[in-house]
Parts: structure tokens; sequence; C-alpha cells
């Protein structure tokens, strides 16, 4: 008798964990079946696949399906805290919004919704010079802790100070 079946394959669930990802995606990160009933793509522009193994990888495989299920949900509450935040952004008391953006930028931080806030909070941020100053300073903040994450460890130094340079111009150039 042996204790593994060879010859059984096991398939898991991988999409990419970033801002664009849709939630259908991002619920299937990390699942784990013999015949998957999900298979990639989901829908135009995905980006996630299978990826196969054998069964005496199973356990392995299964510690790595809760630390992916964990980085899906950390997105999602991610996601929430950047819309409150953004939504309750004014020039009063910016502060509220300050402390949830600061809480979304502790799971990553992305220059792209920053582009997107500013296209839409135009009007509030060209009669608030003191409001682009204050946002300017804790997002320019934000984008360079965005490179401590473990994610970007195995980034070569030299690029990774490349992007930081590139993202704070940009992020100059949006709130000026
Ligand atoms: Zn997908």
């Amino acid at each position: 008798m042996t204790l593994f079946d060879r010859s059984k394959r096991y398939y898991q669930f991988y999409a990419q964990v970033h801002f664009l990802t849709c939630e259908t995606c991002l619920s299937h990160h990390g699942e784990i079946s013999e015949d998957p009933k999900h298979k990639p793509p989901l829908h135009p522009d995905c980006r996630c696949h299978l990826l196969e193994f054998p069964q005496p990888q199973l356990e392995h495989y299964q510690g790595q399906a809760e630390r992916m299920k964990l980085r899906a949900q950390q997105e999602l509450v991610r996601r929430r805290l950047w819309r409150e935040a953004v939504a309750s952004l004014n020039s009063a008391d910016p502060t509220h919004a300050e402390a949830l953006f600061r809480q979304a930028a502790q799971v990553e931080f992305y220059l792209e919704e920053v582009e997107q806030l500013c296209a839409e909070k135009r009007e509030i941020f060209e009669k608030n010079p003191e409001l682009r100053a204050r946002l300017q300073k804790l997002f320019i903040r934000f984008y360079r802790m965005k490179f401590s994450l473990d994610k970007y460890r195995p980034i070569p130094p030299r690029l990774i100070l490349a992007w930081e340079t590139a993202g704070i111009e940009r992020l100059k150039e949006l709130l000026p």
C-alpha cells in the first residue's frame, strides 16, 4: 500500500491580486480542487491561471491557499477603505479621509487610484492648495512605504529606486 497516489493531480487557482482584479477572481484565489469548476480565463482580460500539482504536495499548497485567501480578503478591505476615504474627502476636515487612506495603504498603494482620485475630486483640489499639499506629502510617504512590502523583495533595488523616483514625480504633478 502506498501512502500517496502519485497519479492524482490537483489544481490551485491563481489570481493576480491587485487593484484591477475582479471580485470573482479574487474569491477563487488559492482555491484547490481535483476537478476545477472555475477554469480561467473567467472573463476577457482575466489574468488568472491554474497551477497543477501532485498529491504529495497537497499539504504545502493548502498552507499556501490560506495565505492567498487572506491576501485576497485584504485587497477587498483595502478597496473599501480607499473608496470610503475618497467619498469622505472634503476640504474642511481631511483628517478622517487621511486616516482611511493610511489604513488602505498598509495593504497596498496604487498610483493609478490616485490618478482616478485626482480626476474625480478635481474641483475640490483646484480650490485647495493646502489640501493638495497635505495629500501630496501623505501619498509620497505611502509610495515609499509600498516598496517595503514583502512582494517587492525579489525586485532589484535599482529598479525599485527608479519606480520610486518616477512615482514621486507623478504624485507631484498630480497634486502640485
Ligand atoms: Zn481572473
